[in-house]
């Protein structure tokens, strides 16, 4: 570990925009210190995209803005404010546990936040004590890495840190520390905040940032409001439908947890779905299945609601002018989605033109796969190397004649069977992060200290379309008795 300061180009470029909103957006807030950082897992190739030295981040120095001990050149720590529909019940929320240090400006020109989860009460914490344990903060960083690798809008990771400090759930646990980086953290909630608790300038302020900051080339658009509406439409369809391609569980769509941006964010008790089931929820806290796989799309549709609500007083000054154009542009959602899930599903399956019938077709298969209990990346990746007999469908009556089908499909259309196979090799991950799998890696470092299991794991999920040998130990389901799998919410 090198102390030599002046070896160390630390990296910091910070330029912090949040902060000039309206004040009622945010407290200023430092990190509260810990007692004895240590480096859990850093993102080194990661760290050095966004310009900062891996090694000045793995220094005392740098451990000590990791674990919120030491305030960066630059930084202006703040908690934001916002509100949000839980379980479809309204309340006044904000960082209760998170603290943005800053934008930090990549050597790109991109602006990220870099936010410290974990660092200690906040004027928002209500009964929480503003930490994080190791295993959820592990849990995020494996996720999230994962969800990039496959090429989905995400947050990032760049490092967990330990503070040798417990936090108290039903147990006693190790407390953490996750540096996360997002396009930003301006969630539906933060508007839905700034239309019930706040005045009609900081509606404004807070649409114009966004506009500036994610939506730049309708910023000047005469109906620039009803776009931004439209624009998040959209990317939210795109969002949910690459979730659902590769069969991810939010767990907590909460109207907080949905970013204006389209990245995902907030990982809790999220997981990827094993065997094919649309009725498919991990979390524990889900009793009613209200954000079950299958669900997924129409609570984006109701969450988007909530925005276009909140939206409302910009989007004509008639109310029920306003009203009519917002259920315009949310009528337009099931469409996007549908049009990008269909798009998506038809290169899983090789189809590079378009037929009316593909969606039968898509449906028939998902049908059996349903019934039959199959592993939803198995069976697209045996289908992808041919491999019937892994399809976990070649005893069902009906795949025999389904699977005619699909090779005439495939046959009918320009080009070679190598297209296909390329296109399906790009579109079907070998792995994802199986539950099994995640919680093992966790277990081993949180338990026993031991993170070459958690490495091993990302950096077979950093590839994932490329369906190497060495990632072959990763492909398989759980065994009959590791489910069903439950996650717990991620406090
Ligand atoms: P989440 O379920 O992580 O999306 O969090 C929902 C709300 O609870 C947010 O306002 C969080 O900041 C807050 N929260 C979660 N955990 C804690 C905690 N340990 N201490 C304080 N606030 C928390
Ligand atoms: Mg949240």
């Amino acid at each position: 570990m090198s102390e030599n300061k002046a070896t160390l180009k630390k990296g910091w470029n910070f330029d912090n925009s949040y902060v000039r909103l309206p004040q009622s957006f945010y407290t200023r807030q430092d990190p509260i210190p810990v007692r004895s950082p240590e480096m859990a897992v850093l993102n080194d190739a990661f760290a050095v995209s966004l310009g900062l030295d891996p090694e000045y981040l793995k220094s005392r120095e740098g451990l000590a803005v990791l674990a919120g001990n030491e305030v960066p050149d630059g930084a202006e720590p703040l908690a934001q404010a916002y509100a949000g529909h839980q379980f479809g019940h309204f309340t006044m929320l904000g960082d209760g546990r998170a603290v943005l240090l800053g934008e930090q400006i990549t050597p790109e020109g991109k602006r990220v936040d870099i936010q410290l989860k974990g660092p200690g009460r906040t004027p928002y914490s209500r009964r929480g004590d503003g930490r994080a344990a190791l295993g959820p903060m592990l849990r995020e960083y494996i996720i999230s890495e994962a969800m990039h690798g496959l090429g989905i809008p995400t947050t990032r990771s760049l490092a967990v840190v330990t503070t040798g400090e417990p936090v108290f759930r039903e147990q006693e646990l190790p407390g953490a520390i996750l540096t996360r980086i997002a396009a930003s953290h301006i969630r539906v909630g933060t508007f839905q905040y700034a239309a019930n608790m706040g005045t009609s300038q900081d509606l404004r302020a807070i649409a114009d940032y966004t506009l500036q900051r994610h939506y730049p080339e309708i910023e000047a658009d005469d109906d620039r409001y009803l776009n931004l509406l439209r624009a998040v439409i959209k990317r939210q369809a795109g969002l949910i439908a690459q979730w659902q391609l590769v069969g991810f569980i939010h767990g907590v769509m909460n109207t907080d947890n949905m970013s204006i941006s389209g990245e995902t964010i907030d990982y809790g008790p999220c997981a990827f779905m094993n065997s094919f089931d649309p009725a498919t929820v991990f979390s524990s806290i889900d009793s009613q299945g209200r954000y079950a796989y299958g669900n997924q799309p129409p609570i984006a549709a109701w969450n988007l609601s909530r925005f276009a609500e909140s939206l409302l007083p910009l989007l004509h000054h008639d109310e029920d002018h306003a009203v009519k154009l917002a259920e315009e542009a949310i009528s337009d959602f099931p469409g996007l989605y549908h049009g990008y899930w269909l798009d998506g599903m038809r290169s899983k399956l090789g189809i590079r033109d378009e037929e009316e019938e593909d969606e039968t077709l898509i449906k028939d298969l998902l049908g059996m796969m349903r019934e039959h209990r199959s592993d939803y990346t198995n069976t697209f990746r045996a289908l992808t190397f041919d491999r019937v007999e892994d399809t976990g469908l070649s005893e069902a009556e009906q795949f025999g004649k389904w699977y005619e089908r699909w090779k005439a499909r495939v046959e009918a259309q320009p080009g070679s069977w190598d297209a296909s196979h390329e296109l399906m090799r790009s579109a079907n991950p070998a792995v994802i992060p199986r539950n099994h799998r995640v919680e093992e890696a966790i277990e081993a470092a949180a338990k026993n200290g031991d993170y070459s299991v958690m490495e091993r794991l990302l950096e077979a999920l950093r590839h994932p379309y490329a369906h190497q040998e060495s990632q072959i130990e990763y492909c398989s389901p759980p065994e009959p008795s590791e489910r069903p799998y439950r996650t717990y919410c991620g406090t």
